[in-house]
């Protein structure tokens, strides 16, 4: 049995997006644990295929357990996240596989965020894989500023109807490519409500005015510097509670068809998402 622990605090990321923090003890249970032990005492390498089975069944249990946190808030497992991460990872193999360990491994090996690169989702490979994420997206929207032309979207694509409409806008470029998006969408079947706009352009008086409606607001929500002040932003209908952080609510999004097909697609449109919102997406452009 071996029991290592680490604590990884970064402050201020991007501007307007929550500290990430990752805290766990990990209790490693595995079939065999003599060679586990001897393979993490190792400074380099790639994993061994003897060690392959016990990094695959550790996944399995850190998937539900491993404990880490957003601006202080304990969270737990990474389940939610799969969809997302097999995306990064470029795997459909399931978590607890080897085929996922692999891929997860080469991620390890290229981001340096572990040695020896084993495998194993813990902490900071989780966050490496999330900041990689946050990375891509547009992380200071106060020097982007809005884009040039704004439009006002039809309502065949606002999910709330009544939304008046200067609630309704979305920078020109912005709003061209997610209509491309939503035509190939319903073409793959995805249909009814799903994908439609629940936000666009939030000013930021109007985000001002949200954030003093809701007194209790988590730190990661509403940010000051929110991208949805550039007209670049979009939330997206993607199943039950539009815009609602709860775990179980966020499960049942990312295990939509919808979430699913935004993952595959979005990219090659100019969309990149949030890891935390599955509803929420940027466009960044093609380039
Ligand atoms: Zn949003």
């Amino acid at each position: 049995m071996i029991q290592f622990r680490f604590f990884i605090l970064i402050f201020g990321i991007l501007s307007g997006t929550p500290a990430l923090e990752c805290r766990g003890e990990e209790n490693l249970s595995v079939p065999d644990p003599s060679l586990l032990d001897q393979y993490l005492m190792a400074t380099s390498g790639t994993c061994p295929d003897e060690i392959k089975p016990a990094i695959a069944f550790e996944n399995r249990r850190l998937m539900d357990e491993l404990e880490w946190a957003i601006s202080e808030r304990l969270q737990k497992g990474w389940s939610i996240y799969y969809p997302l991460i097999s995306e990064f990872l470029g795997t459909s193999a399931k978590p607890d596989s080897l085929g996922f360990a692999e891929a997860v491994s080469r991620w390890q090996l290229y981001s340096g965020c572990r040695n020896p690169a084993d495998g194993l989702l813990e902490g900071s490979t989780l966050l490496s894989i999330f900041l990689e994420l946050q990375s891509r997206r547009f992380n200071k929207a106060g020097k982007i500023g809005l884009e040039k032309k704004m439009v006002v979207v039809e309502e065949k694509y606002i999910f709330d109807r009544q939304r008046a409409k200067d609630r309704r806008q979305l920078g020109q470029e912005t709003f061209n490519a997610y209509e491309k998006m939503i035509i190939a969408a319903r073409k793959s079947g995805i249909k009814g409500d799903y994908l439609k706009i629940i936000s666009g352009y939030r000013s930021v008086p109007y985000q001002d005015e949200l954030r003093a409606r809701m007194p209790n607001l988590q730190p990661n929500q509403l940010a000051t510097q929110s991208v949805h002040s550039t007209g670049r932003a979009i939330d997206l209908y993607v199943g039950g509670d539009p815009v609602n952080s709860n775990v179980l609510n966020r499960k049942n999004q990312t295990d939509s068809p919808a979430y699913r097909w935004l993952l595959k697609n979005a990219r090659s449109f100019g969309f990149v998402p949030y890891y935390f919102e599955p509803w929420h997406w940027e466009y960044v452009g093609t380039d």
